[in-house]
């Protein structure tokens, strides 16, 4: 089953790079990643967008956005709409990150409207889902994973389903250096493919790309990237070195 679906391995910068960093860093990764296997991405900060679509022009990086707002437009003082992001030519766009969920007030609510106008307006969202140490201490993994995953999901169509990857992020793992074992992400992403089988079905499920990410780096990717339920990563504070980022992708 890992076969038929399409690993991706993004970067999420986060608020890193200006963007003349940014011009600077993809030029150093294209040639790195240009043998990928795998499918490429960066989610970039908002003003990086146009020097990082230029920079990635002809390579098979593709660009994403870190967020985007849930309504076409209107009295949203300090965000982002789908329209926006289409017309610079993103083609991702990363959903719920636990960072948006601590620092920013994200719920799965919002997790979910940001996710059904992302797909609306043809954009691939990827989705974040992941549990704090205390949540997995406590025994509520899989329980939180799988109500995390069908909330983000709620009202999306099958069809739909082909536009969305997940990214199971525990939160423990995010930031720390402490990575997920190969068994835990493999597990984790497990419970979230479950999730979507109980709600679309097992065929459907087989198809979606599921990431793990957290701590993944140039070390631990190969280990990770090859068990059965782990289809690429979502990849922080590697992504901002081409040299480890491009050895992440070789991986995936
Ligand atoms: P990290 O971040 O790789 O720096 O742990 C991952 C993420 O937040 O997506």
């Amino acid at each position: 089953n890992k076969a038929k679906r399409k690993a991706i391995i993004a970067g999420n910068w986060k608020m890193n790079n200006t963007p003349a960093q940014t011009t600077a860093l993809i030029n150093e990764m294209k040639p790195l990643v240009a043998d990928a296997d795998c499918e490429v991405v960066l989610c970039v900060p908002f003003v990086d967008i146009p020097a990082a679509v230029e920079a990635a022009k002809g390579s098979n990086i593709k660009i994403g956005a870190e967020n985007v707002h849930f309504k076409d437009s209107g009295a949203f003082t300090g965000e982002v709409s789908a329209d926006m992001l289409n017309e610079l030519g993103v083609e991702y766009v990363v959903i719920g990150h636990s960072e948006r969920r601590t620092y920013f007030g994200e719920t799965d609510q919002t997790v979910n409207l940001r996710t059904l106008k992302a797909l609306e307006k043809g954009l691939k969202p990827i989705v974040c889902v992941g549990e704090t140490l205390e949540q997995r201490e406590l025994g509520y993994t899989e329980t939180l994973l799988k109500f995390q995953t069908k909330m983000a999901l709620t009202n999306v169509t099958a069809e739909q389903l082909k536009n969305v990857v997940i990214a199971y992020e525990p939160v423990w793992a995010i930031g720390t250096g402490v990575t997920a074992t190969a068994d835990q992400a493999d597990e984790g992403n497990g419970f979230v493919r479950a999730a979507i089988a109980e709600a679309y079905g097992d065929d459907a499920a087989q198809g979606v790309t599921i990431q793990y990410g957290g701590s993944m780096n140039a070390g631990n990717a190969d280990e990770l990237t090859s068990k059965e339920n782990v289809d690429g990563g979502l990849i922080g504070g590697a992504s901002l070195k081409a040299h480890d980022f491009s050895v992440i992708v070789k991986a995936a």
